[in-house]
């Protein structure tokens, strides 16, 4: 059923959002989701509080994480859906991948005072929820706080990325082990949104045909970083692959976030929405 208001892709304070599991299922309710997903990068730790309340909502559920995973040099992210979160191999899978973001986190703050600006480890590390998941958010929010951008979008334009100050290149897990920590236990993997990797051709198709070759079976079509254009797009590639397709605003935080929970159009109708090949792993 391509019309169903699913959003199975955004982010708690257990990663780089800004709201509790607790909090972004209120929300999710409110706006009219009807079947959610709570993905944080690289951690599974807000799982069981999400689906506790999404479960006293009455909101449909599925298990997720948005796996950091590195192919042909640049960062690719993988979402993984209605796996069991409590699977050994994905938690030792994940806490791996967690590893080197604190050293990195130093290394990009190390970078930023020689560019002038100060204390941005420690500065980052307050914004930080989960200390093993410091990321580039903190970073950018520590940021505007400091005064140095407006907002976060800006950060990103000026800081953090390939070729700015504050960008240090990293190894993250490889693509056959996170669709394979997915699968082993019984869930989906899905590529998150595919316009935002700048790949070219040539690599986009082994991006695809690799991570079909691994047992990936999904690839988000309707997400709040695609413009239309770039969901028209994907939706080809969805079909011509042969892959299921997901919908999800990857929200991260009211005043940050562009696309709310629950409000991206509709998938087009004659593509197989993932949920249809996950419904015995939704938890009502
Ligand atoms: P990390 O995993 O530490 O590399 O951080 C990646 C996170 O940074 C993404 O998940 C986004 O939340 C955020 N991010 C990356 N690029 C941008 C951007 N251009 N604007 C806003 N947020 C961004
Ligand atoms: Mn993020
Ligand atoms: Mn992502
Ligand atoms: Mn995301």
């Amino acid at each position: 059923m391509s019309y169903l208001n699913a959003d199975l892709h955004c982010h708690s304070v257990v990663s780089d959002g800004t709201l509790t599991p607790t909090a972004l299922a209120h929300r999710a309710k409110g706006n009219g989701v009807e079947l959610w997903a709570l993905t944080d990068h690289d951690e599974i730790g807000g799982c069981a509080e999400a689906a506790q309340a999404a479960q006293a909502l009455g909101m449909a559920y599925l298990s997720g994480v948005e796996i950091s995973v590195t192919f042909a040099g640049k960062t690719v992210h993988i979402v993984g859906l209605g796996f069991d979160a409590t699977d050994p191999r994905m938690v030792s899978g994940l806490s791996q991948t967690r590893g080197g973001r604190g050293q990195r986190a130093q290394d990009m703050a190390e970078q930023l005072a020689q560019v002038g600006i100060k204390g941005a480890y420690e500065g980052a590390l307050r914004y930080a929820g989960n200390p093993e998941l410091i990321s580039r958010t903190h970073f950018a929010r520590f940021l505007v706080e400091s005064g140095v951008c407006k907002e976060t979008h800006e950060v990103f334009r000026r800081f953090l990325t390939e070729g700015k100050p504050g960008f240090v290149p990293h190894r993250w897990a490889n693509l056959g082990d996170a669709v394979r920590w997915i699968r082993e236990g019984g869930g989906m993997a899905i590529v998150a949104h595919p316009a935002r990797y700048g790949f070219t051709p040539t690599e986009e198709f082994a991006l695809f045909s690799e991570f079909k070759q691994h047992g990936g079976e999904g690839v988000e079509v309707l997400t709040g970083s695609h413009t239309s254009q770039e969901a028209i797009n994907y939706a080809q590639v969805a079909r011509e692959f042969g892959l299921a397709a997901s919908r999800g605003s990857d929200f991260h935080s009211p005043e940050e976030s562009h696309t709310d929970l629950g409000t991206l159009p509709w998938l087009p109708g004659d593509l197989t929405p993932v949920w249809d090949r996950l419904a015995d792993r939704i938890q009502h």
